[in-house]
């Protein structure tokens, strides 16, 4: 086969791009070689619909292998009692917990996109919004904390058959076990996306959602540092009583309605490289070095959000639990958009987002988020968390001044050359 030179040089680029620049994205980090290795492997030529065991398709013996090494690890990370991890995404992980315990046109209440929360926990946009009435609660205005007194008003008064919890851009825990106690008092499911801080959980530095939470949904690739994809968990309350009723009156387990829900009902045929690059990542998450890891990922994070705030910057909430960090732009003069884009001239990579009580809208916003999974993965500690935060500090000052932005790019190649990614077979 003739190789695709134009689409390789692009890969290039693009490689090039993540080892000069500064990756600041919340929701990203970067895999291991292995990791890598099994998602670029001979298992995405196989087809396997079903589950380990029971497939529609034959020559699924080794799959079925990996398939269940990826499930006991990933049962043994988050000590659940049951994972299914062929949702190809988190929105697909969502998508099929709501079609597992929702019918069309049910209540759900989640955490408003425009305080923080997910498309997928019903925005009008989003299929969580059309299908289902969504209702939604936000932060206190004046601490940037969850608001837990509206959700409880909001739950009791709408009886909503699912609360959702979790976040992409709150930089706090949850008091899960009161969302349980509130959705308890009007029978609500309790699903719990912890996509972003995933690893911090697994690795006990955040409240665990399980012991309280129905369901728990998350991605793989966030801080977690697995391939992009998504995993449905459930702790104790795997057989509860929401299991659909079978056509002989039987009710079935939340487990089985769960993994149907995935196949046949969203999904066709999962991705076996990629869950066998999740099982990979699993067993990476559970080794004393992403322990390390995911310890610095903390403290990096609130040494960064230390020198934003003494540099004059608002930080929604006033600081940070986890990897993130949400920071409202408008006492700088200037917009999310713009700092974003000033940035990316700088080889800083940041998104815009919308804060609390935004007066500007999704495409434009009053704030970024920035988040410290990635660079930790490259081997930055606190020391460079300053730097970092004088860099972006210079380019906000300055944004339209090309010259300037230049010397910047410059100064964060520099930074970035002492901590080689993949070129260097020593790291990642
Ligand atoms: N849930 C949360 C809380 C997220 O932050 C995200 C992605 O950013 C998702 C779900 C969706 O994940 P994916 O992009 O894999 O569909």
């Amino acid at each position: 086969m003739k190789r695709d030179k134009l689409i390789f040089k692009l890969l290039d680029d693009e490689q090039q791009r993540q080892e000069e620049g500064i990756e600041l994205i919340a929701s990203e980090n970067f895999v291991s070689r292995q990791v890598m290795e099994a998602a670029g492997s001979v298992a995405t030529n196989k087809y396997a619909e079903g589950l380990p065991g029971k497939r529609y398709y034959g020559g699924c013996q080794i799959v079925d292998e990996i398939e269940t090494i990826a499930i006991e690890r990933a049962k043994q990370l988050y000590n659940a009692e049951w994972a299914n991890v062929q949702p190809h995404s988190g929105a697909q992980a969502n998508a099929a917990v709501m079609l597992a315990c929702l019918n069309p046109g049910d209540k759900i209440l989640g955490f408003d996109l425009s305080h923080g929360g997910h498309l997928t926990h019903g925005s009008t946009v989003n299929f969580s919004g059309k299908l289902y009435q969504s209702f939604s609660y936000g932060v206190v205005k004046e601490t940037g904390l969850i608001d837990y007194k509206q959700l409880e008003k909001v739950a009791l008064k709408e009886k909503p058959k699912m609360i959702i919890c979790g976040a992409s851009a709150y930089s706090r825990d949850w008091d899960y076990e009161f969302i349980r106690k509130v959705a308890d008092k009007i029978g609500a499911v309790v699903l719990a996306d912890i996509s972003h801080p995933s690893g911090l959980i697994a690795r006990g530095l955040l409240t665990d959602p399980l012991p309280h939470c129905h369901i728990v949904t998350t991605t793989t690739h966030k801080t977690l540092r697995g391939p992009r994809g998504g995993l449905i968990l459930l702790g104790k309350d795997f057989e509860n009583p929401f299991g659909h009723k079978t056509p002989k009156g039987e009710i079935r387990m939340m487990s089985s309605v769960l993994d149907m829900a995935v196949f046949p009902g969203i999904q066709g045929g999962p991705l076996e490289h990629i869950i066998a690059a999740k099982a990979i990542a699993f067993g990476e998450a559970l080794s004393e070095g992403y322990m390390k890891y995911i310890v610095q990922v903390k403290k990096n994070a609130q040494a960064m959000a230390k020198a934003f705030v003494d540099r004059g910057y608002e930080i929604i909430s006033g600081g940070t639990d986890n990897h993130l960090m949400l920071i409202d732009l408008r006492n700088k003069n200037i917009t999310g958009k713009a700092a974003e884009n000033a940035l990316v001239n700088a080889d800083i990579t940041v998104n815009k987002n919308m804060v609390p009580f935004d007066d500007k809208s999704p495409f434009v916003t009053s704030g970024i988020r920035v988040g410290t999974a990635a660079i930790t993965t490259r081997g930055l500690k606190e020391k460079q968390m300053e730097q970092i935060v004088d860099l972006i500090d210079a380019v906000i000052a300055d944004p339209e001044n090309e010259p300037s932005l230049k010397k910047i790019r410059k100064k964060v190649h520099k930074l970035m050359e002492n901590f080689p990614l993949y070129r260097d077979k020593s790291s990642v």
